[in-house]
């Protein structure tokens, strides 16, 4: 018997057609936990570095986390996996709302996309009834709209839909895909979806779902929604109020918006406005904002209602959450107004927040500079807004220079020339990048920035505070109920911790403080997406309520899997090497682990290297950031290092090969 899990996943062929329900093996589990881990077991088994994002070959998979479907609040993830077209390397993206949930009712804890479907396709999961339907009348419809065409002609309001728009099917290279409560935008997951023929995946479970030890499992979640009250009742003092409560950054409830708009860039991450935020803006801002906001919504079993239904006047509902409230506003220069109205399309189109509108801003400023002519924007409008919707849909048609820069700025500039890559300034692995300017280099946020794997740094921060507290009583209380530390030290580094000084940065924390921390981290997050558990609740608040200590027990009353802190790091390590695996395999070397250039003013470079080099070793890997052979058997990846060997990667006596590189 199975629990948590249902045992099944959906194999899809849509080059021929073919559905298949395939029983998955237990033993996967135990060493990969599920979401994340599972899914990088498939795309190592099946995708080898030959295969493109484009390529048949490559998979698409909706994988829902292993507790997604059982009572723990907030745990609702869809991680989904294939190989980025702007990275070259694995793509990992998380959505939330109440697909995963769905999909497990429906008997199903992955879905597992390969080929290409001659005609455009969308499939029906209804339990046990698995169908590719036609879906030529949808090409070209938004997303949303897409979703309640379906769920017409279905006549299921209950079914739960992913759907690409028209950035998808055009293959835009930072196209997402949509779910009406949340979407995964990051790495181009919706251009490889698109490319596979297939509009939307429709899914309605009714089935059940066991866990292993059905007391104790409410005992903890009962626990866990006690903190949650706890916490909102007791928000944490002396940090920012983003940081102070819990959920995702709830940009949809708040105000005051200085902090990320005098921070933030504007622009293709361009410039500081220090002196933007006043009253007469605060007005404005807030009175859209109150009209536009319908109702604050929850993703599936979570109180926490991180997101909104916006409704701007003359436009279709849409919902918005987190930090895409400012992308447009900001990358435009121009108001909150013009970023939720621009938002609806985009929405709409299916594109990523985060880059689509510094890729606008980077093509308005290289006609500023001389790179791009007004012959290269036939009919360009005056105003900075109209630019940005003429922009929009020239790169999600795909027509005249909108072709190239649907690819991002990274390989836009490329092939632009003339200078143009200078301008594409904010990328890491060739993905935008949040668009932050900083003074002085932060040693753990450097560490995060250069090895992260999962092209969004808000995925990897979280468990400790981002600066010291200014005074020791504050830094004593903060430590006093710091119940999620793995480890004591963690509460002495936060307590020896100042502004000025000795132990200030760059040099305190120290490089093995930093790994620490960072490992720390990351190791949260990996651990969320293989549960499925949102990130607002877990790795990415400080003190939230699922931490290293109540997570084995969660698996063991939950998956039935005999669970402990050590056995649940050690999966995490695992599945995370594997994920570092594949994009060994597909090139990425150490050369390639740097924040964007000019993130800090002020660089520390040997201390950047120490951090690196000490990095490295923490993780098992090499100087050059390849796993090596004795890590790889440590963690049962004996078949990685096998591989590693054959195709030159490691050699015999571990040096490796580092002649590969992710350059095209
Ligand atoms: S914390 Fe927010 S984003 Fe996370 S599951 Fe709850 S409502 Fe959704």
């Amino acid at each position: 018997m199975r629990y948590a899990e249902t045992g099944f996943n959906l194999e899809i062929d849509l080059s021929r057609g073919n559905i298949e329900k395939v029983a998955t093996d237990p033993g996967d589990t135990e060493l990969y936990l599920g979401g994340l881990g599972t899914n990088a077991k498939l795309i190592w088994d099946r995708v080898p570095p030959e295969v493109d994002a484009f390529s048949p070959e490559n998979l698409l998979i909706f994988g829902a986390g292993l507790l997604c479907g059982t009572p723990a609040t907030g745990c609702n993830r869809t991680i989904l996996s294939t190989i980025s077209p702007q990275t070259g390397l694995m793509a990992f993206s998380m959505m939330g709302g109440f697909w995963a949930p769905e999909l497990k009712y429906a008997g199903y804890d992955k879905v597992v996309l390969r080929g290409k479907s001659p005609e455009l396709v969308y499939l029906w999961i209804h339990d046990d009834k698995v169908e590719l339907r036609d879906a030529s009348h949808l090409a070209g419809k938004g997303s949303i709209e897409t979703a309640e065409l379906i769920k017409q002609e279905l006549n299921e309001p209950k079914a739960q839909v992913a759907a690409i728009g028209l950035a998808g099917e055009n293959r835009v290279y930072y196209a997402s895909i949509e779910q009406g409560r949340s979407s995964a935008s990051r790495g181009g997951i919706g251009a490889v979806m698109g490319d596979k023929g297939l509009k939307a995946i429709v899914v309605r479970g009714t089935k059940d779902l066991s866990v292993a030890k059905p007391a104790d499992y409410m005992e903890l979640c009962n626990e866990v929604l006690a903190y949650i009250k706890h916490r909102e009742d007791n928000p944490i003092p002396g940090v920012m109020p983003i940081l102070a409560g819990l959920g995702s950054p709830q940009e949809m409830k708040v105000h005051d918006e200085k902090w990320h708009t005098e921070n933030f860039m504007w622009g293709n991450s361009r410039e500081r406005r220090r002196d933007f935020w006043n009253e007469e803006i605060e007005k404005e801002w807030t009175e859209t904002l109150e009209k536009a906001r319908t109702r604050l919504i929850s993703c599936f079993n979570c109180p926490m209602k991180c997101g909104a239904t916006i409704s701007m006047p003359g436009l279709p509902t849409y919902m918005m959450k987190c930090f895409t409230k400012l992308t447009y506003t900001m990358g435009a220069y121009s108001d909150l107004d013009f970023g939720l109205r621009i938002a609806q399309k985009a929405t709409e189109y299916g594109l990523d927040g985060f880059s689509a509108p510094q890729v606008m801003a980077f093509a308005l400023e290289l006609l500023e500079n001389g790179i791009l002519t007004r012959d290269d924007f036939p009919g360009l409008p005056d105003d900075n807004e109209g630019r940005f919707y003429y922009l929009l849909d020239m790169i999600v048609k795909r027509e005249g220079i909108g072709d190239l820069l649907a690819k991002g700025t990274y390989w836009a500039a490329r092939e632009i020339g003339n200078g143009a890559e200078a301008y594409a300034h904010n990328n890491i692995k060739k993905t935008e990048q949040l668009p932050l300017k900083l003074s002085m280099l932060n040693p753990i946020y450097f560490l995060m920035y250069a090895t992260g794997e999962k092209m969004n740094i808000t995925q990897i921060e979280g468990q400790f505070p981002q600066a010291p507290f200014a005074t020791r009583e504050e830094r004593e209380a903060f430590v006093s109920d710091w119940i999620q530390v793995p480890d004591e030290k963690f509460k002495q580094i936060l307590l020896d911790w100042e502004f000025r000084g000795e132990n200030s940065m760059p040099f305190y924390p120290t490089v093995d403080m930093c790994c620490d921390i960072v490992d720390w981290q990351e190791k949260m997050h990996y651990i969320d997406d293989a549960l499925g558990q949102c990130a607002g609740l877990s790795s990415f608040p400080l003190k939230p309520p699922y931490h290293i200590h109540n997570y084995p027990k969660f698996i063991s009353a939950g998956a039935g899997i005999e669970m402990d802190e050590e056995k649940l790091s050690q999966a995490a390590k695992r599945y995370r090497t594997l994920v570092r695996a594949i994009n060994i395999r597909r090139g990425m070397r150490r050369k390639d682990e740097k924040p964007p250039e000019n993130h800090w003013k002020k660089r520390f470079p040997e201390l950047e290297e120490q951090l690196l080099d000490s990095y490295y070793k923490l993780k098992g890997w090499n100087n050059d950031g390849i796993p090596t052979r004795q890590s790889l058997e440590e963690l049962s990846l004996d078949y990685v290092s096998d591989d590693f060997l054959k195709r030159g990667i490691l050699t015999e006596d571990e040096n490796a090969s580092a002649e590969e590189t992710v350059e095209a």
